[in-house]
């Protein structure tokens, strides 16, 4: 009873905005441990990415990042990067991307490892939405005297681990959809055979693209007309993303690249009940960012039930000879995003 009441104040206060007046050199130090945090991304899930820098007298002294599932968390690399540069611990501050945890999963708690360095001080961007840690973390530093600040640059840290977050609130991946058209909206050209009609160097990013995100969907039809095997092979890659086929008529061939190359596929036959108990499955395996390529069809749906997270659309400047143009609703979204990929012009849409 009273650790719950300790609990349910903590969660109320931990992260209720004590508006810090941060100071430039402390975002410099915060905006390093993000940066740092990216070195292990497509390949923590399903944890989220974590960075952590130590900082004594002013100079950064160490760094660390949760680089792999299995591996060591940030603070505990960090703490290790330090030893092995001769440095002491004692005394020097941490800036940490996420709460540390305080609880034995795949390793000991980061609250303990920090409490062991002697860090005098933990600066923390984003509080853990994880049920079991939320708060905890914090309060095992401040009970151990540490002095704990919390808050800064928050809103880029949980940019930074949006598909975690949102699969933690959720228990559903992210949806990200990505659609090639032509100069004139088109999505196919249904002179040519296959469908791919975009530059080199895009499809690195798109390559880059499915990396982050643990599974890549497609309908029957693109599978039937394209024969496609959604891998990443442009880009290095320790795992391959797991590839859905909706398919409740089982109409692919079964000598169909996704059903023989030895990667993971779902093939969803009769068992398909819907997108959304789709999505609720994925979200029990772990998947916390899914990749829609399917073709309209596929996407029209999931934008009608309201399922988009992202929008991504990829225009090239070539004009098909037999255009199949295709509008998307994309009402309740607004552009976030303005880049390119190779020659192609991206534009990326959020809810
Ligand atoms: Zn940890």
């Amino acid at each position: 009873m009273l650790l719950s009441l300790v609990a349910d104040e903590l969660m109320s206060n931990a992260f209720s905005a004590t508006t810090m007046d941060w100071s430039a050199k402390q975002h410099e130090y915060m905006q390093r441990a993000i940066e740092v945090a990216e070195k292990g991304r497509g390949q923590v899930r399903p944890n989220p990415l974590v960075g952590c820098i130590l900082v004594k007298d002013g100079e950064v002294i160490a760094e660390g990042w949760h680089d792999h599932l299995g591996g060591l968390h940030a603070e505990q690399m960090a703490i290790h990067d330090a030893e092995e540069k001769g440095h002491n611990t004692n005394g020097a501050t941490a800036y940490v991307t996420l709460e540390p945890c305080n609880h034995f999963g795949r390793t000991p708690p980061c609250t303990e490892a920090l409490l062991w360095a002697g860090i005098s001080k933990v600066v923390i961007a984003h509080g853990d939405p994880n049920p079991i840690v939320r708060g905890i973390g914090i309060s095992v530093l401040e009970n151990a005297g540490i002095d704990v600040e919390t808050g800064l640059l928050e809103e880029s840290a949980a940019t930074q681990m949006r598909e975690f977050l949102h699969w933690c609130e959720n228990r559903r991946p992210y949806v990200t959809v990505k659609v090639a058209v032509d100069v004139n909206g088109s999505v196919d050209d249904l002179s040519k055979d296959a469908g791919r009609f975009t530059s080199e160097d895009c499809l690195k990013e798109v390559h880059r693209l499915r990396k982050d995100c643990c599974a890549i969907l497609v309908g029957a039809n693109t599978v039937i007309r394209d024969n496609p095997s959604l891998t990443v092979r442009l880009i290095e890659t320790e795992k391959q993303p797991l590839r859905i086929v909706i398919d409740p008529n089982n109409k692919i061939k079964s000598n169909s690249k996704v059903l023989n190359d030895g990667h993971k596929t779902k093939h969803l036959t009769d068992d398909f009940r819907g997108l959304e108990a789709m999505l609720d499955m994925l979200g029990d395996l772990e998947i916390q960012r899914l990749l829609v390529e399917g073709g309209p069809s596929t996407i029209t749906k999931f934008l009608d039930q309201g399922l988009v997270d992202e929008f991504i659309l990829v225009q090239s400047n070539i004009t098909h000879e037999s255009p199949k143009l295709s509008s998307f609703d994309l009402t309740g979204f607004t552009k976030s995003v303005e880049t390119v990929w190779g020659e192609e012009k991206v534009t990326i849409y959020t809810r």
